[in-house]
Protein backbone atom coordinates (compact mmCIF):
# COMPACT_ATOMS: atom_id res chain seq x y z
CA UNK A 1 0.00 0.00 0.00
CA UNK A 2 2.92 2.40 0.75
CA UNK A 3 3.80 2.00 -2.81
CA UNK A 4 0.60 2.80 -4.14
CA UNK A 5 0.76 6.14 -2.04
CA UNK A 6 4.14 6.79 -2.78
CA UNK A 7 2.82 6.26 -6.75
CA UNK A 8 0.36 8.51 -6.16
CA UNK A 9 2.09 11.28 -4.76
CA UNK A 10 4.63 10.98 -7.84
CA UNK A 11 1.77 11.64 -10.32
CA UNK A 12 0.67 15.03 -8.31
CA UNK A 13 4.34 16.13 -8.31
CA UNK A 14 5.28 15.39 -4.27
CA UNK A 15 8.43 13.48 -4.13
CA UNK A 16 9.56 11.90 -0.81
CA UNK A 17 12.05 13.45 -0.74
CA UNK A 18 11.05 17.33 -0.71
CA UNK A 19 9.10 16.16 2.61
CA UNK A 20 12.22 14.57 3.56
CA UNK A 21 13.51 18.16 2.86
CA UNK A 22 10.88 20.02 5.16
CA UNK A 23 11.09 17.77 8.00
CA UNK A 24 15.40 17.95 7.71
CA UNK A 25 14.45 21.66 8.03
CA UNK A 26 12.20 21.21 10.85
CA UNK A 27 14.51 19.34 12.81
CA UNK A 28 18.03 20.01 12.23
CA UNK A 29 18.71 22.46 14.68
CA UNK A 30 17.55 20.39 17.94
CA UNK A 31 18.87 16.74 16.18
CA UNK A 32 22.72 17.09 16.33
CA UNK A 33 24.21 15.02 13.34
CA UNK A 34 20.66 14.62 11.31
CA UNK A 35 21.07 13.44 8.05
CA UNK A 36 18.26 14.21 5.07
CA UNK A 37 18.38 10.28 4.94
CA UNK A 38 17.32 9.92 8.51
CA UNK A 39 14.11 12.08 7.46
CA UNK A 40 13.80 10.18 4.07
CA UNK A 41 13.31 7.20 6.68
CA UNK A 42 11.28 8.69 8.82
CA UNK A 43 8.66 10.10 6.27
CA UNK A 44 8.45 6.59 4.99
CA UNK A 45 7.52 5.06 8.34
CA UNK A 46 4.64 8.08 8.78
CA UNK A 47 3.62 6.54 5.21
CA UNK A 48 3.54 3.05 6.15
CA UNK A 49 0.86 3.96 8.82
CA UNK A 50 -3.06 3.38 7.73
CA UNK A 51 -3.86 6.52 9.21
CA UNK A 52 -1.56 8.47 6.57
CA UNK A 53 -2.26 5.96 3.76
CA UNK A 54 -6.35 6.41 4.26
CA UNK A 55 -5.97 10.27 4.55
CA UNK A 56 -3.78 10.42 1.30
CA UNK A 57 -5.61 8.76 -0.78
CA UNK A 58 -9.61 10.50 0.30
CA UNK A 59 -7.69 13.88 0.23
CA UNK A 60 -5.84 13.10 -3.45
CA UNK A 61 -9.51 11.62 -4.90
CA UNK A 62 -11.08 15.15 -3.58
CA UNK A 63 -9.03 17.05 -5.36
CA UNK A 64 -8.68 14.87 -8.81
CA UNK A 65 -12.37 14.70 -8.68
CA UNK A 66 -12.50 18.31 -8.73
CA UNK A 67 -10.07 18.92 -11.18
CA UNK A 68 -12.38 16.75 -13.51
CA UNK A 69 -15.62 18.64 -12.19
CA UNK A 70 -16.87 15.54 -10.98
CA UNK A 71 -17.93 16.98 -7.22
CA UNK A 72 -21.35 17.52 -6.90
CA UNK A 73 -21.51 21.61 -5.76
CA UNK A 74 -21.82 23.50 -3.85
CA UNK A 75 -18.65 20.90 -2.52
CA UNK A 76 -16.85 21.19 -6.05
CA UNK A 77 -16.75 25.26 -6.04
CA UNK A 78 -15.56 25.12 -2.52
CA UNK A 79 -12.98 22.76 -3.08
CA UNK A 80 -11.82 24.35 -6.54
CA UNK A 81 -11.59 27.66 -5.09
CA UNK A 82 -9.87 26.67 -2.16
CA UNK A 83 -11.57 28.27 0.39
CA UNK A 84 -10.14 30.08 3.81
CA UNK A 85 -13.28 28.66 5.89
CA UNK A 86 -13.35 25.15 4.53
CA UNK A 87 -11.33 23.62 6.91
CA UNK A 88 -11.96 19.49 6.25
CA UNK A 89 -8.53 19.96 4.28
CA UNK A 90 -5.97 20.78 7.52
CA UNK A 91 -8.93 18.46 9.89
CA UNK A 92 -7.86 15.31 7.43
CA UNK A 93 -4.06 16.38 7.29
CA UNK A 94 -4.35 16.40 11.66
CA UNK A 95 -5.67 12.57 11.39
CA UNK A 96 -1.70 11.74 9.94
CA UNK A 97 0.00 14.52 12.24
CA UNK A 98 -1.73 12.90 15.67
CA UNK A 99 -0.82 9.84 15.09
CA UNK A 100 2.87 10.74 16.78
CA UNK A 101 0.90 12.77 19.67
CA UNK A 102 0.48 15.93 20.09
CA UNK A 103 3.86 16.89 19.67
CA UNK A 104 3.56 17.21 15.99
CA UNK A 105 0.56 20.19 16.47
CA UNK A 106 2.94 23.29 16.20
CA UNK A 107 5.09 22.02 13.31
CA UNK A 108 1.98 21.81 11.25
CA UNK A 109 0.55 25.01 12.40
CA UNK A 110 4.20 26.06 11.64
CA UNK A 111 4.07 24.41 8.18
CA UNK A 112 0.42 25.72 7.31
CA UNK A 113 1.58 29.17 8.04
CA UNK A 114 5.33 29.06 6.22
CA UNK A 115 4.02 27.05 2.95
CA UNK A 116 7.55 25.59 3.07
CA UNK A 117 9.29 23.89 0.13
CA UNK A 118 7.05 21.74 -1.94
CA UNK A 119 4.29 22.74 0.34
CA UNK A 120 4.91 26.28 -1.11
CA UNK A 121 4.45 24.94 -4.73
CA UNK A 122 1.47 22.87 -4.21
CA UNK A 123 -0.84 25.74 -3.13
CA UNK A 124 0.11 27.49 -5.49
CA UNK A 125 -2.17 25.61 -7.62
CA UNK A 126 -0.55 26.05 -11.22
CA UNK A 127 -2.90 25.72 -14.47
CA UNK A 128 -5.53 23.97 -13.58
CA UNK A 129 -4.58 21.89 -10.38
CA UNK A 130 -6.53 21.68 -7.40
CA UNK A 131 -4.14 20.38 -4.28
CA UNK A 132 -6.59 22.20 -1.91
CA UNK A 133 -6.02 18.96 0.41
CA UNK A 134 -2.77 17.84 -0.91
CA UNK A 135 -0.96 21.01 0.16
CA UNK A 136 -2.17 20.95 3.91
CA UNK A 137 -1.55 16.59 3.50
CA UNK A 138 2.03 17.10 2.88
CA UNK A 139 2.08 19.46 5.80
CA UNK A 140 0.67 16.72 8.12
CA UNK A 141 3.39 13.98 6.76
CA UNK A 142 6.44 16.60 6.86
CA UNK A 143 5.39 17.41 10.89
CA UNK A 144 4.19 13.44 11.52
CA UNK A 145 7.77 12.58 10.32
CA UNK A 146 9.17 15.91 12.55
CA UNK A 147 7.33 14.45 15.54
CA UNK A 148 8.60 10.63 15.12
CA UNK A 149 12.30 11.93 15.01
CA UNK A 150 11.95 14.54 17.98
CA UNK A 151 10.13 11.07 19.70
CA UNK A 152 13.26 8.66 19.28
CA UNK A 153 16.00 11.28 20.54
CA UNK A 154 13.32 11.91 23.52
CA UNK A 155 13.60 15.55 23.72
CA UNK A 156 10.82 18.49 24.66
CA UNK A 157 10.77 19.82 21.32
CA UNK A 158 10.09 23.24 20.35
CA UNK A 159 8.91 22.62 16.75
CA UNK A 160 9.94 25.57 15.03
CA UNK A 161 12.80 27.19 13.93
CA UNK A 162 11.80 31.07 13.63
CA UNK A 163 11.32 32.43 17.16
CA UNK A 164 8.03 31.46 17.43
CA UNK A 165 8.81 28.49 19.10
CA UNK A 166 6.45 26.36 21.94
CA UNK A 167 7.56 26.13 25.61
CA UNK A 168 8.07 22.17 26.17
MG1 LIG B 1 -5.52 23.30 1.76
Amino acid sequence: MREKVIEMLASRGVQVGEIAEIVFSLQREYVPGLSIEDCEESVLAVLDKREAQHALLTGVALDVLAEKDQLPEPLLAIIKRDEPLYGVDEILALAITNVYGSVGLTSFGYLDKCKCGVIGRLNDHAGNRVNTFLDDLIAGVAAAAAARIAHQHGRSYPGVTDGMQAKG
